[in-house]
């Protein structure tokens, strides 16, 4: 009895309200899986582009990514990062620089990824990419949880383990994924819902357009603060083989960020109080003989990248400066950006350093330090 007062009475005195920036209104967490930091910063690897194995028509290939450097290449690729992104937000893990981000988990595929990203937590027990519960708490299901983000928080995603990695079970997340329909809340809603029902070879994988359409009605409907889009078709086609379908689904990934940030920042509630986090779960094989590959024994699988655009990013461009950033960072970073603290049933990994400009408005945030919470046990 003595014991609990002393540990409430310190549990008590340790909480303390802080004034924390609110940098941005809302996050959009994009991911596109299994795409290699290669293709963002270089464009179409002139390696595997003319090499008829992974490519089946070189020349138009050729004509359509191909250019003398990477540059160029890359902004064919992707005419948003390299166009908006560039000049508005950053591009952090070009190795060329020896700017680096990495996966922490050691297995290197996508389930222990998400795990990473979601949870701040790189958790050391191999999760398979099976349907199984995570038990390590989400920086979705922490937000929607919070007064002001409840039932506001969202995730669309084309991979149909997605309802396993956030646990469903365990929390009331708004989840959207693989063929799973909509809810339907108008016509269109109706009429995506035909089209997926009407797929005859459904596989793990949803198509992403579909994904993409479906996340961007529920946005448009219910104007969501927090919003995880996971697309899925950049790591089937690499998987595949196919590497010229590889770059046509990059190209169709940068047009939907495109559309999503054109809408954002023309849609009264969203515009310029909305911030992109935009990376991947893993990366893949460096080489022409490993690029489709990706695990623990293919050399390059860790190696990732991320983009980030909207307030509380200072557009600093392409990061060309040594630093060592990871994929566990982007759970704190989502909740740096709206002003809370992440705190889980596991360590959590520290926020990306943002180097933001200015905040518009503080809030008081509650928040209890670890030591306390160490003495209640
Ligand atoms: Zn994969």
């Amino acid at each position: 009895m003595k014991t609990t007062l002393f540990a409430l009475f310190l549990l008590a005195s340790l909480s303390v309200f802080s004034q924390r920036p609110v940098l941005a209104k809302n996050v959009f967490l994009i991911t596109t899986d299994g795409f290699r930091w290669q293709e963002v910063f270089n464009g179409a690897d002139t390696a595997l582009i003319h090499n008829l194995k992974f490519v089946k028509d070189t020349a138009l290939m050729q004509d359509l990514y191909g250019a003398s450097t990477p540059e160029l290449r890359r902004q064919k690729l992707m005419p948003f990062f390299w166009n908006v992104i560039a000049k508005k937000g950053q591009l952090i893990g070009n190795r060329n620089y020896e700017n680096k981000v990495n996966v922490s988990n050691f297995y290197k595929i996508s389930y222990p990824g998400y795990n990473e990203m979601l949870t701040g937590y790189p958790d050391p027990k191999l999760i398979p990419n099976t349907p199984r519960f995570n038990e390590n708490i989400n920086i979705l299901e922490y937000l929607n949880t919070q007064p002001e983000y409840s039932g506001k928080v969202v995730a669309f995603s084309s991979w149909n383990i997605f309802p396993y990695i956030l646990n469903k079970k365990r929390n009331d997340l708004e989840i959207n994924s693989g063929y799973e329909a909509i809810r339907e809340e108008d016509s269109t809603d109706v009429y995506i819902n035909q089209v997926q029902a009407d797929i005859k070879q459904k596989t793990h994988c949803r198509y992403d357009q579909l994904t993409f359409l479906s996340a961007k009605e529920y946005i448009e409907t219910n104007h969501p603060r927090v919003v995880m889009l996971g697309l899925g078709e950049t790591d089937e086609f690499a998987h595949q083989g196919k590497y010229d379908q590889y770059l046509e689904q990059a190209n169709n990934v940068d047009k939907m960020i495109a559309e999503l940030w054109y809408y954002v920042q023309t849609d009264p509630f969203y515009k310029d109080n909305t911030s992109f986090i935009i990376t991947t779960d893993h990366g893949r094989g460096k080489k022409p003989t490993s690029w489709y590959a990706h695990n623990l024994f293919v050399k390059g699988s860790g190696d990732i990248w991320q983009v980030m655009l909207g307030p509380g990013i200072a557009p600093l461009g392409e990061i060309k400066t040594a630093e060592q950033i990871y994929l566990k960072q982007t759970a704190a970073t989502i909740a740096l950006l709206l002003g809370e603290k992440f705190t889980s049933n596991h360590s959590v990994a520290k926020a990306i350093h943002l180097q933001s400009t200015q905040p518009a408005v503080t809030k008081t945030v509650e928040s209890v330090t670890t030591e306390a919470i160490v003495l209640q046990k």
